[in-house]
């Protein structure tokens, strides 16, 4: 089983890994609130909604087992199927470069990463508590979104700012889904039938987050999210990357208090801000074709961003031998695929464009004789944990 909780969320996979295929998946929303209900679909059935007062995440949890194990929507017939729960933990901190094994210790660690990743960590660790409460025995696993990125080096990582701010906070360039970035980055080189340890690959997750990572020899090297998920790309709703002037001005002229300002950067600015009409890039595109201005420019901006990490990254691998394009836009979204790669021939990126109309599947859609691939992949965080999970158990 594979659990990515969030504060009154709770997804879930049951994947049979013997042959990786979903059973049933599902989310639990608006715990803790009005309305709350399930939802699953079962392998072979329509999806099923059912209302219920979900009070806390273990009530939550409770649920999730009472639907797998029920006798008309269920796919198992007791809990004592479920050999193992993989938890997505978004952040690791430095103490973790790998998945692992949940016990005491460990679950300190991901509590004393609460102060790096305050909106995020603490729903994890209510969820694996949950799970622990509810199914008490069955092994569980934390796979990190920060784990992947450990390998980038010192001179990556660190900001330039007085060393000893890194020390005592560990201030510094974490980077984040490094679950889909190695995901797709093995896929990469599964597809082009070579070992990953000979090749440099540059992947681009782009969703309503959006990052961008360079892998050499199947490590990361470098990444676009930083300490937090903010830096880099302009998002859905986060501004990415800015002048760091920008926020003493604001905070002064507009009287912004820090909480004010950390809202606008991460939920009012992005793609969402420069339009005006929406962070989905769909709208964006309906309203662009329909004449406004700002939402083309949205776009534009967007894509301007990611071509501009493509050519940093490939100088920072000295080369690259492929670019892969993952998540909502980058599986989907062909126009932005083609404004990101338009003008990139010189770099021996060179596509062809009716293969780009590609949606939702894995092709490579550069020309024959192109000297990068470029290759769409739809990501899979949940198969990548529920691997992790069997690689621990094994
Ligand atoms: P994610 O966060 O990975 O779910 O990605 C969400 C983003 O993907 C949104 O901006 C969607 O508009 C975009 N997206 C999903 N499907 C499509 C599609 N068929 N065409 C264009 N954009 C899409």
């Amino acid at each position: 089983m594979v659990i990515n909780t969030g504060s009154s969320s709770l997804k879930y996979q049951l994947i049979d890994m013997t042959n990786e295929s979903v059973l049933a998946k599902g989310v639990c929303d608006r715990i803790g609130l009005e309305h709350a209900f399930l939802k699953q679909t079962s392998r072979d059935g329509d999806p099923v909604v059912i209302e219920k007062d979900l009070y806390n995440h273990k009530v939550a949890i409770q649920e999730v087992i009472n639907a797998l194990t029920d006798k008309k929507i269920g796919v198992i017939s007791s809990m004592s199927e479920i050999s193992a729960v993989g938890h997505r933990v978004v952040h690791g901190g430095e103490k973790f470069s790998d998945s692992v094994v949940i016990n005491d210790e460990v679950m300190k660690a991901i509590k004393d990463c609460i102060e790096l990743a305050p909106l995020h960590n603490p729903p994890n660790v209510v969820g694996i508590e949950a799970c622990q409460a509810i199914m008490p025995g069955i092994p569980m696993i934390a796979v990190f979104d920060t784990a992947f990125h450990q390998t980038m080096p010192k001179h990556a990582y660190i900001y330039a700012l007085p060393y000893e701010i890194y020390e005592k906070y560990r201030l510094r360039k974490y980077g984040f889904h490094g679950t889909s970035h190695k995901y797709v980055a093995e896929r990469a080189a599964a597809m082009l039938k070579k070992p990953i340890e000979d090749l440099k690959i540059i992947t681009c997750h782009l969703g309503n987050g959006a990052s961008i990572c360079a892998v050499n020899g199947g490590k990361s090297v470098e990444t676009s999210m930083g300490f937090t998920p903010l830096q880099g790309l302009a998002m859905g709703t986060r501004s990415g990357t800015i002048d760091p002037a920008v926020i003493s001005f604001l905070m002064e002229k507009e009287k912004m208090s820090v909480k004010d300002i950390s809202d606008f950067l991460n939920k009012k600015s992005g793609v969402l801000g420069v339009s005006g009409v929406s962070s989905d890039f769909r709208d964006l595109h309906e309203a662009a074709d329909s004449g406004n201005e700002r939402a083309q420019l949205a776009i534009d901006i967007f894509c301007y961003r990611v071509k501009r990490f493509i050519g940093d990254y490939a100088a920072v691998l000295g080369g690259v031998d492929a670019v892969v394009f993952t998540a909502g836009i980058g599986e989907n979204n062909s126009i932005v695929r083609r404004k990101v790669l338009e003008g990139l021939e010189f770099m021996g990126i060179c596509i062809d464009w009716d293969k780009n109309k590609v949606r939702g599947q894995e092709l490579d859609i550069s020309t024959p004789d192109a000297r990068v691939r470029t290759l769409v992949i739809p990501t899979n965080e949940e198969l990548a944990i529920a691997r992790e999970t069997v690689k621990l158990l094994k």
